[in-house]
């Protein structure tokens, strides 16, 4: 059937004017409140408009605390509407008119209008760097797993893997420079905001399109499991980082300090992890960062080196990413609710769960820092 009245152009010139008459008023909000304020702004309109469908009301939240020892605790998120997502929030086939671009990525803008019925809108942000400045597009996560869960894409389709091999140089070029220079960058415009980075096959679930996930920490809450371990070490008081975090069920590495410390201290970590394997294509990780409440201009980060062949926990639907391995771990199947209702998910459980995706060779990256 063909379009003869040109519907399918007049949608599509609607979206982009909306679009457009949107992002306006979001930066104005920007120029006042940050971009916190924009978020805020771009959740109500997107659960006024029917996109975002989950408020979190339906989570029920655990906590596993470790036996005759209280301070030492995991977190289950049971979310039934999570499970939702399997089936896909949007529509799969483009109708007469439209095509779908990249095998039909949902962090593509081109197809976010057919696909969820345009009702999905986002915001453009803009970062500055010294190649020029970088596009990303905010987008609202319709089926949330945290307050104000985002999912920031790059405007264009490009991969998650921060290595990509480079047809004209032979072997890998790295582009986790960008990467946690955008990470920070974004962090710091985003108080009492989490966010992270999972590397393709270490929880990224979209790989194709590369993205960021922030989300606003609960009020009141104090620190998540990972965040908790790592201060219990103590290990400020001794010298600059980075530390292994310690009584941990995963190697994680912890960097404090301003945006320039942390991101070197970083870098430096990810090269001797990138030389550690003659197979590039098995190297991930995931970074986990924040900016710290009480001095804006410290930044804590988490590098949790692992290994793509090893990226998901017995016991678990989904894979492991940044959340579960702050300690937070989501259920969302009627199976999963069940062994928990049944009491079989405990502390020891957890732990187990998140030291299955442990990178074999993670410990011996610690070791070889302590080395250098
Ligand atoms: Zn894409």
């Amino acid at each position: 059937m063909s379009d003869i009245y040109g519907m399918t152009q007049f949608n599509r010139s609607q979206f982009e004017t909306f679009w457009q008459v949107l992002n306006a008023k979001l930066k104005e909000i920007e120029t006042r409140d940050g971009l916190t304020g924009v978020i805020e702004a771009l959740k109500q309109e997107q659960l006024d408009r029917g996109f975002i469908q989950d408020d979190l009301s339906d989570v029920i939240k655990y906590r596993m605390i470790k036996e005759n020892d209280p301070g030492h605790y995991f977190i289950v998120q049971y979310n039934p509407r999570r499970a939702l997502r399997f089936a896909g929030a949007g529509r799969r086939i483009p109708p007469v008119g439209s095509i779908a671009s990249n095998g039909g990525c949902f962090l593509c803008r081109d197809n976010v209008r057919w696909q969820q019925r345009g009702i999905e809108y986002g915001y453009d942000a803009f970062l500055d760097s010294p190649r020029g400045q970088r596009q990303y597009i905010i987008w609202m996560n319709p089926f949330p797993l945290m307050p104000n869960h985002v999912t920031v894409g790059t405007s264009l389709h490009r991969p998650q893997a921060w290595l990509q091999s480079d047809a004209d140089m032979g072997g890998f070029v790295t582009r986790m420079d960008e990467i946690i220079q955008d990470f920070l960058s974004f962090l710091s415009k985003l108080p009492r905001y989490v966010g992270f980075y999972n590397g393709e096959g270490a929880g990224a679930t979209i790989p194709h399109h590369f993205h960021f996930q922030f989300f606003r920490r609960t009020e009141g809450q104090d620190g998540f499991p990972l965040e908790r371990a790592a201060r219990q070490g103590g290990e400020h008081g001794s010298k600059t980082g980075p530390w292994l975090v310690p009584n941990y069920p995963i190697t994680a590495i912890h960097f404090r300090g301003t945006m320039e410390e942390v991101s070197g201290q970083l870098l430096n970590v990810i090269r001797y992890w990138e030389g550690m394997f003659t197979d590039p294509s098995v190297i991930t990780a995931n970074v986990i960062g924040s900016m710290e409440a009480s001095n804006p201009k410290i930044f804590n980060l988490y590098f949790i080196p692992r290994d793509k062949t090893f990226n998901r926990g017995p016991g678990m639907v989904g894979v492991i990413g940044g959340l579960e391995l702050l300690g937070e771990v989501v259920y969302s199947t009627e199976e999963e609710k069940r062994s928990l209702d049944r009491g079989q998910v405990n502390f020891d459980f957890i732990e187990r769960i998140i030291a299955s995706v442990e990178a074999p060779r993670a410990r011996e990256l610690w070791s070889l820092l302590l080395g250098q």
